[in-house]
């Protein structure tokens, strides 16, 4: 007989909620992870970042507090205590993760798994078996081979960074960059961000692409566009980056968020006949599974949607499917998400590019104004919003925010978008004011046909 039913190999948001989920359902599970318990969103993802996101709205609070008659102090940042907070917390947040983890009946096996065959996992110098093998081992980050790039760093130093940096430079126009950008900005640091394209955050409605580079200029990060970095030179204590510009940025630290890679090296996927794409990602059906009886894979090691929530829901399915009779796939459509930048940027549905492909007409509204707080504080920022409706059903397929509390905004926005809702439904939906999000059930008029964005990237 097999040791355990599943053994998940990863310990990351995916694998340990697939384990937990069929321990609950009396199967014998176990996760086996190499690092910390909680992987990349708990470690050196989401959590560690939102911190870091907060910590950097300080700064705006304490300017725009002024506007509305406060007088605020002398103020400093000290990195140290931030740093030293956020990983007591994250200890913190580890336990919980052990402890939900052994309360659920599952078993935790510290160390690298190694697939030996489709159904047996090598850690160190033992053994196990199982009937299901979920491989959970998610992504590491990538940079690109110019010279020098030794010098730079990736998103894993950026939480305990042993000083904080007056200059940054960040290569790279994806969430990472973009969300690092603001934070370094909002905490002090000069920042300067060079995205090879032009405009930030690829495969994202174009309006929201636009503003939010307008929003993060006006926040004082120098965004430069059509550029990017060649190679990089030591200059005594500082860094040289030189660009395709032919310019030479001086600056004390180097992001290069320039991407994921699903993480494979040494699985021992062959030896279990699992294929791999060109990129590493484990190519999977719509139940997860890799193809290889009894193996399937979750979360960014398969490249999907590489989000926590989708991850979980995932490894969740699995559990469902296989130990509670409840066949479920994950359903990827509609995935709402929100890139945490100053202002944040929250979106589900399609882009209005991808619309105008998928429907013969669409109606789109779209509204740009000033958020009352900043009536009185002066400050320039300001909120986008967009809707974009099929003309033949009226369901809305796509809402788009630029602007604080965009995330909370969508999260809700996605259970209307999810249920099919309509514009007509939208709008017969009361205000609560006075509220930014009330706009977007008080958008009643569609751009004219004339002026509507046509679609660009
Ligand atoms: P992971 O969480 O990466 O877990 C994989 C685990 O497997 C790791 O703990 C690793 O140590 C372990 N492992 C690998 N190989 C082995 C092996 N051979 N044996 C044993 N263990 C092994 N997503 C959001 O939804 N919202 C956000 O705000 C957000 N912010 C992010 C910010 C940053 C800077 C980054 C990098 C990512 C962010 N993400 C965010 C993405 C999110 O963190 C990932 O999508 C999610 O963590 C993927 O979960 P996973 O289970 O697939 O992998
Ligand atoms: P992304 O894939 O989002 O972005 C990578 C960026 O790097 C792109 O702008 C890409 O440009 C650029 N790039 C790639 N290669 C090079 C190169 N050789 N030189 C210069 N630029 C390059 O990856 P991230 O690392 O930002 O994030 C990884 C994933 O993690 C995200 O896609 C997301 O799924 C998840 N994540 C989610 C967050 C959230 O939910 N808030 C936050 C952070 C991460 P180009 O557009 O031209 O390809």
């Amino acid at each position: 007989m097999a040791d355990f039913d599943l053994l998940v190999i990863g310990g990351g948001s995916g694998g340990v909620a697939c384990a937990r989920r069929a321990a609950r359902y009396s199967a014998r599970a176990a996760v086996i992870e190499n690092d910390r318990l909680g992987g990349t969103c708990v470690h050196r993802g989401c959590i560690p970042k939102k911190m870091l996101v907060y910590a950097s709205h300080f700064s705006h609070d304490f300017e725009d507090a002024a506007g509305y008659g406060w007088t605020v102090g002398s103020r400093s940042f000290d990195w140290p205590t931030m740093v030293r907070a956020k990983s007591m917390e994250l200890d913190r947040l580890e336990g919980i993760y052990q402890r939900l983890l052994r309360d659920s009946g599952a078993t935790y096996v510290r160390g690298t798994g190694r697939l030996l065959d489709a159904h047996t996992v090598a850690v160190g110098d033992e053994t196990h078996r199982a009937e299901t093998i979920v491989i959970a081992t998610g992504g590491r980050p990538t940079m690109p081979a110019i010279p020098g790039i030794e010098l730079a760093v990736s998103s894993d130093a950026m939480f305990d960074l042993p000083a904080f940096p007056e200059r940054v430079v960040i290569v790279g126009g994806g969430y990472i960059a973009c969300e690092f950008a603001c934070i370094m900005q909002g905490l002090g640091s000069s920042v300067t961000q060079l995205y090879r394209r032009d405009l930030p955050l690829r495969g994202f409605d174009w309006d929201v692409r636009e503003v939010l580079s307008d929003e993060m200029r006006k926040g004082g990060v120098d965004l430069r566009l059509n550029v990017n970095a060649t190679s990089l030179d030591r200059k005594g204590s500082a860094i040289a980056v030189t660009t395709t510009a032919g310019e030479e940025i001086e600056t004390d630290l180097v992001l290069f968020a320039t991407g994921r890679k699903p993480h494979v090296a040494g699985l021992g996927l062959e030896s279990a006949g699992v294929e791999t794409a060109e990129n590493g990602a484990i190519p999977v059906d719509a139940a997860s599974h890799t193809g290889v009886a009894g193996i399937y894979a979750i979360g960014d090691v398969t490249d999907r949607i590489n989000l926590t929530p989708v991850a979980i829901h995932e490894g969740r399915c699995i559990a469902e499917t296989l130990y509670n009779d409840n066949p479920q796939n994950p359903d990827h459509r509609d995935v709402a998400t929100a890139v945490f930048t100053t202002p944040e940027l929250g979106t589900v549905g399609l882009t209005e590019e991808e619309a105008r492909q998928a429907f013969p007409a669409v109606d789109i509204y779209k509204t740009r104004f000033r958020p009352l707080k900043h009536t009185l504080t002066g400050r320039e920022e300001t909120i986008f919003m967009k809707l974009i409706a099929d003309r033949t059903t009226d369901c809305v397929v796509g809402c788009h925010m630029v602007g604080d509390g965009a995330g909370e905004a969508v999260q809700l926005l996605g259970i209307a978008v999810k249920a099919g809702a309509t514009k007509a439904q939208f709008d017969a939906t009361m205000a609560v004011h006075p509220t930014a999000a009330e706009e977007f059930v008080t958008m009643y008029e569609p751009v004219p046909e004339s002026a509507a964005q046509t679609a660009q990237a």
